[in-house]
């Protein structure tokens, strides 16, 4: 089966109870969990791919400034199926859109969105390495 990487980012895991209840919801699989404080440096690399981007410094800082909660989940189209119920990046935009997604009920904006999904089962192979790997150092 497919898998993939969600992140509940540290503003979402103040309600992580209600989170996990909604990552039921998905019928997906909850494979490994960790929490993870990540440094400045781990939230950098974790998101290179943005780097020079307007948000890039908010987001570091975001990411590095509590702890989060990193899932693998496993099921069919686990990578399409996460960010469905994720709904649209910006969580204003979720609550007009998708009011009825993840980041519609528990996200503040558009940097602080409540949780990471993968964008891809290549991204899913990496982020879980990242978290879960044995050469892990986050
Ligand atoms: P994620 O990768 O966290 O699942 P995503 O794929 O929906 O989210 P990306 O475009 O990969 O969004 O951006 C990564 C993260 O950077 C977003 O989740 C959000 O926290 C932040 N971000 C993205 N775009 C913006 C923006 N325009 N303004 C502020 N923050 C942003």
């Amino acid at each position: 089966a497919e898998r993939t990487c969600a992140i509940v980012k540290p503003d979402g895991v103040e309600r992580l109870g209600r989170i996990m209840h909604a990552i039921g919801e998905t019928g997906l699989a909850v494979a490994s969990l960790r929490m993870a404080q990540l440094t400045r440096g781990d939230a950098e690399a974790f998101y290179g791919g943005h780097v020079g981007k307007p948000f890039f410094g908010r987001l570091v800082e975001f990411m590095s400034g509590g702890r989060v909660v990193a899932m693998e989940l496993v099921g069919p189209g686990a990578v399409a199926r996460w960010r469905q119920a994720l709904g649209p990046t910006d969580s204003e935009q979720a609550r007009a859109e998708a009011p009825e997604s993840i980041r519609a009920a528990f996200g503040t904006d558009g940097t602080m969105n409540a949780c990471h999904g993968s964008d891809s089962p290549a991204a899913a192979a990496e982020e879980l390495n990242f978290f879960f790997g044995s050469g892990s150092t986050v």
